[in-house]
């Protein structure tokens, strides 16, 4: 989630956080404000509903000990780990946290999975996550909030089944199965569901939240570990620190991906850089060249005149300009389309499985959206707008421009300096000996 400060010293941030008058929630939408107002009273009032309703033995503290050390224990082990991570990525965290609440939902009374979920998340807010780009205590506390709805939700599940936990489901074959199993595709759904809401504060798309099928199957695994903490603390309590090293090769494993993502992403705007534009056409290429009757085109995108934006505007704006422009061109093409930023103001786009009578529609397409663009942008307590962008637009197409990636890319590199020759503001279709 986006919204993450820089941060503050200590003292002042505990303090801006005891003192409602200075939370940042009130910076929110009004939307948000009345689902962080909506849940939190639910999950306290289930707490204690749940503290009256069902009794807490000894043995329940010694677990909720357990799984609150181990869970602190794996945050602390991780922070190197999670730093490193969160210099490449703006995911503030990742939560692998469900290990260790799922785990307290298959073992513990509810209000004591709540009290497991107080300490996790207050030691992440104090820890894990002080000293990096600092989450707002608003957030941390609705995410919290969400995990107790959630873990309630799976034991309302186990309770409705008749296998209230771990215990329980150790003697009843496979109906104790089917419940674990289904508690556990209940925490995955609720999880899903109950973090729409806070799709407005980060105007994130839907699917960019949910992420792809690497994130979901990130979730599966840390319930399947839970699940399997709480099986070895139900059967065999003192190897459950096992499932702490695997733990740490997860988070490593998250690592390792996003500094993939990272490897292959332009951070000013979001889309390829060289690096993965090349690696996605070459493998187009490949693809094209297997299946001999496939064509595909590529447009090399150069903005008219940037640097007098920049001069009049200053960098910041024109910073601003080159994002829209890559909102724009991607909002033009296909969602299996790829666009790239080779550096400075200028743009290529893949378009796999089209003619070159289609390619020359989708440059013109996008050479009119940029001419109509807006682009507004805060100059001090001044809203300005920038307009009158124009780009030029060289294309080539497989085969007839070109039968490698570089030759495809030097035959639209080519049309696009006749474009510019031309007079600007154009679209020209290039070959492999123009
Ligand atoms: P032409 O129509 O011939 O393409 O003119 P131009 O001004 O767009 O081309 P030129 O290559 O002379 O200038 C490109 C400018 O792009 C120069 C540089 O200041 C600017 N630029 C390059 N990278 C960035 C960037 O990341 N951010 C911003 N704001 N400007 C950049
Ligand atoms: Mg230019
Ligand atoms: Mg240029």
């Amino acid at each position: 989630m986006d919204g993450a400060r820089p941060a503050q010293p200590r003292a002042g941030r505990i303090r801006g956080a005891l003192n409602p008058a200075h939370w940042t929630l009130w910076q929110q939408r009004g939307s948000l404000i009345f689902y962080c107002f909506l849940v939190e009273p639910v999950a306290l009032a289930a707490t204690v509903l749940a503290a009256v309703a069902v009794p807490v033995r000894g043995w329940d503290l010694a677990v909720f000990g357990v799984l609150a050390c181990l869970g602190v224990l794996q945050a602390e082990l991780g922070r190197k780990i999670e730093r490193v991570r969160r210099l490449v990525s703006d995911t503030p965290h990742i939560n692998l946290t469900s290990v260790w609440t799922f785990a307290g939902v298959l073992l513990l009374p509810p209000a004591l999975v709540t009290a497991l979920i107080a300490v996790l998340y207050l030691h992440l807010a104090t820890r894990s996550l002080a000293r990096m780009k600092r989450v707002p205590p608003f957030r941390m506390t609705l995410n919290a909030t969400l995990v107790v709805i959630t873990c309630f939700s799976a034991e309302l599940v186990l309770g409705r089944l008749g296998v209230p936990d771990m215990y329980a489901a150790l003697t009843a074959g496979w109906r104790g199965v089917t419940a674990i199993t289904l508690a556990a595709v209940t925490y995955f759904l609720v999880s899903a569901i109950t973090i729409v809401p806070a799709l407005t504060i980060t105007k994130r798309t839907i699917k960019a939240f949910f992420g792809g099928l690497g994130d979901n199957l990130l979730e599966v695994a840390t319930l399947c570990l839970g699940l399997l903490t709480a099986l070895t603390l139900a059967t065999l309590p003192a190897l459950a620190v096992a499932i702490v090293p695997p733990l740490l090769v997860l988070h490593r494993a998250v690592l390792i991906k996003q500094l993939e993502i990272a490897a292959t992403t332009d951070e000013k705007t979001g889309l390829f850089n060289t690096t993965g534009w090349h690696l996605l056409a070459s493998r187009e290429l490949a693809r094209a060249q297997r299946s001999k009757r496939s064509t595909f085109g590529v447009l090399m995108i150069d903005l008219d005149y940037f640097k007098l934006i920049n001069d009049e505007h200053g960098h910041l704006a024109g910073d601003t300009v080159l994002r829209a422009v890559a909102a724009t061109i991607k909002s033009a093409v296909r969602d299996y389309d790829s666009v790239g930023r080779f550096g400075g103001e200028e743009f290529v786009v893949l378009l796999p499985d089209i003619g070159p009578a289609a390619v020359l529609a989708v440059a013109e397409r996008i050479r009119s959206a940029i001419e109509s663009l807006r682009v507004d942008y805060e100059d001090g307590s001044r809203i300005r707008s920038i307009g009158g962008l124009s780009a030029s637009i060289g294309v080539a197409t497989y085969p007839d421009g070109g039968t490698a990636v570089d030759r495809l890319l030097q035959a639209a590199d080519k049309a696009l300096y006749r474009a510019k020759d031309a007079g600007r503001n154009q679209v020209v279709a290039g070959t492999a000996s123009a």
